[in-house]
Formats: structure tokens, sequence, C-alpha cells
């Protein structure tokens, strides 16, 4: 039967993935809406391949370029904020949510208002808003599927299981690609050395998350509203070969792991699917061929991130979307060339030690949050 989808960021890695497990199967596939934020050829390309019955783009001034790029075709086009949240709340089978950064939050927000199925990548919609989100899913009777491959590999081990018989949820990390150097190498990784991810393709941001290990801190606080264990029962365990995606350890001491090849398109597929399988182009994992698997506690001096993270959501109220929030200023900046590697931490900690949010109630609330998070931080960036 087909089923209709709506994909929230189609040009970026998550979302080209999610179109290339479409590809493969484009009779069980209706595609709804696709969305980018100025990518105007690819986004047109896309929904003329797709067939898809309406284009967005975020950035308002491309509409006139995606008007023409369309025309002829009967695909609709439109333009601006208000346009994507109203197209995230068409009516789908499933929606993914693979925007990158706080961007995402408010169309992810009308998805969920729906009730519908989100598949969720976006994991910084889900850090800022936090409470107001997951309060949302069940008022709304939405249904969250974790993209992320950690998290993705956490609900496949909850499968069949109690969440009061979890002892432990560990969330491995690659370590990135800066994992083994020294401080003071640290101090001068340029931008191309921090995105050289090892394991994975993603794109730039989610890369120096990965680099820095901001991105397990994001994932820490993702985890922690996803699967409410408690925080006592949350670890991070740094596994370079990124073949165990993470595990659930229960109170009799059984350890649930799912491994697969380091490649979205699995976790996207077990979303997509969900609660059913379905097949990805991947090799079998080759377990022989990877030969061994290493595992190592997260070094917190040289990478701070994950530390500032588990802080951060220790104190609640609006310090994760502080954190979500600066770190994305952060990485701009250096992705710029404006501040060192080690700096995007700094800025974070002092955006944290300088503005003390309150707890949002609503989604204007984290929104404001997120607003005077990023103010905060351009100034202390300003006069670093
Ligand atoms: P990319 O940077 O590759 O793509 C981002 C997408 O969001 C693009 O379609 C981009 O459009 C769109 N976008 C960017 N800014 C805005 C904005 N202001 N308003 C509306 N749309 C915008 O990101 P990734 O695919 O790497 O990551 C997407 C999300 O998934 C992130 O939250 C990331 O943390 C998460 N994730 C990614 C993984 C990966 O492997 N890449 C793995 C796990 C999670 P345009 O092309 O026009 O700029």
């Amino acid at each position: 039967m087909t089923r209709s989808i709506s994909i929230l960021g189609a040009t970026g890695s998550v979302g080209e993935q999610t179109l290339d497990l479409i590809r493969r199967n484009p009779e069980d596939w209706q595609v709804e809406v696709l969305t980018a934020n100025g990518s105007v050829d690819k986004l047109a390309r896309f929904a003329r391949e797709f067939d898809a019955r309406l284009a967005v783009v975020s950035d308002e001034g491309c509409l006139p370029q995606l008007r023409d790029a369309l025309a002829g075709t009967g695909i609709e086009a439109a333009g601006g904020r208000e346009a994507l949240c109203e197209a995230a709340a068409r009516p789908v089978d499933i929606t993914v949510a693979a925007i990158v950064g706080c961007a995402g939050l408010a169309p992810v927000m009308s998805a969920i208002t729906r009730g519908g199925i989100v598949a969720l990548a976006n994991k910084e919609a889900l850090v800022s808003a936090g409470d107001v989100m997951t309060a949302a899913v069940a008022k709304h009777g939405a249904t969250l599927l974790p993209v992320d491959s950690e998290h993705n590999a956490i609900f496949q081990c909850l499968q069949g299981n109690r969440i009061e018989d979890v002892a432990r949820i560990t969330l491995t990390a690659s370590g990135g690609p800066l994992r083994t150097w020294t401080l003071e190498e640290l101090k001068v990784a340029t931008p191309a050395q921090a995105i050289a991810h090892p394991n994975w393709s993603m794109g730039a941001k989610i890369s120096v998350d990965s680099a820095t290990m901001m991105n397990k801190g994001l994932e820490y606080i993702e985890a922690h509203h996803l699967f409410p264990v408690g925080l006592e029962r949350l670890k991070i365990v740094v596994h370079p070969q990124s073949v165990i995606h993470s595990m659930v350890e229960y109170r009799d001491r059984s350890t649930l792991a799912q491994l697969g090849p380091s490649d979205m398109r699995v976790p996207i597929a077990s979303c997509l699917a969900w609660p059913k399988r379905m097949e990805t182009p991947m090799a079998p994992l080759d377990l022989a061929a990877i030969g061994e698997l290493s595992f190592f506690a997260p070094d917190e001096q040289r990478f701070p991130a994950t530390r500032l993270a588990r802080e951060a959501i220790e104190a609640g109220a609006g310090a994760p979307a502080t954190l979500n929030a600066a770190n994305e200023v952060a990485v701009a900046a250096f992705l710029a060339g404006q501040i060192g590697f080690m700096d995007i931490t700094v800025v974070v900690e002092n955006t944290l030690n300088r503005y003390s949010a309150p707890a949002p109630q609503c989604l204007d609330d984290v929104l404001n949050v997120d607003r005077e998070a990023r103010a905060a931080a351009r100034e202390i960036l300003e006069h670093a």
C-alpha cells in the first residue's frame, strides 16, 4: 500500500538518504512535501523526480526562483517560515524531520500537533524544547520515532521490554576525527579537519558537533527525553568503530546492543518501515573483517561538551535550549574561521554562565530562550 511522506530538510544529508531509500521503492511512497532552506536547484530537482505535491523554501527570497524552476510541473511552490510550518502540518503517514538546528523546531511542532508519525533526526529541536515537545507528543497522540542512529538503536533494544527493567542505557560515541589529538593540537584544528569524520558522512554542523563531542552531549539530552530512565542510568562510551550503535542493559545484567553499518540509511529505514522492516542497499555486517571492537571512557578534559550537556540538563529550565543555541552560534563561527576549535565549548560554557533562562512552557517560550541565548553567545564572541 502506498504511504504518504513529507521530508523537512530534504536537501540535506539525512533528507537525501531518505530520498535514496524512497527511490529504491517508488511504488511504496507518495511524496507530499519536500523542503529546503535556500537550495532551490536541488529542491526543484528532487520535487520533479519524486513528483512531490509541494516544495517549500524557508528563505522566502528564494521563492521566485523556486517557482521558475517548477514552472509547468503542477508542483506547488511556497516560501517562508510560516509556509514551512503549514506544509509540515499537512496530513501524511510519516514526516521525516531533518532540518538542522533549532530552525527545525517550529515545523516539527506543527507535525506533532497534527498528531502523526514523526521520524526525528533534528535533535536540536528536542534538546531545546524538551518537555514542551514531549508534552505535545502526548497531548496530540503523535508518535516520535528516533532517526539518530544511537536512539534508534536504543528504541530497537527496548522492543518487547519494560522501561522499568532498564538498569542502564549506554550511548556509543565514535569520538570523531580528532579523538586522539592532544589539547595543543585541538587548539589549532581547522574546520576541514573537524568535519572529516572517519565513519559517517554527515552535514557540516553535526560533523563539528561530533568532533567536539557536543553531538553526544545533545544526544544525552535527547535520550533523557525519549527514554525516561533517569539521568543516572544514562552513560556514554567511546567506541571508535561505530559498529555498536548503542546498548540497553537490563536489571538481570543482560545487555542488548544494536549493530550495523555506519550508514544512516539503516536507522532511517527502520523508521520508514516501522513497525515492519524493509530492505536497504547495505552489505551484510562482516564482523570477522571488522576484527575488533574497542571501548574507552570519554575524556572530558579535552572534550568538555558532554560535561556541559550533563550540567545543562541537570540545571533544567532553559539551560538545554541555551546550550544548543550557543553551540549553534559557536559552530557557525568556527566554520567561518572566526574562532578556534576549543573556543566552541568556551563560548557555550560562558553563555550558560551568563544567561540564566526561565523554564519554557510553550513553543514561543523556547524560541525566546533560543533568541536570547544566541544574542548572549554573539556578544561573548564579539568580546572574545
Ligand atoms: P544538513 O546540513 O546536511 O542539511 C540540513 C537541511 O536543513 C537542508 O535541507 C537545509 O536546506 C535545511 N535547513 C538548513 N537551515 C534551515 C533553516 N534555517 N530553515 C529551514 N531549513 C533549513 O544536515 P544533516 O542532514 O546532516 O542533519 C539534519 C539533522 O539530522 C540535524 O539535526 C542533525 O543533527 C541530525 N542528524 C544527522 C545525521 C547525519 O548523518 N547527517 C545523523 C543523525 C542526526 P538547504 O540545503 O537549503 O540549506
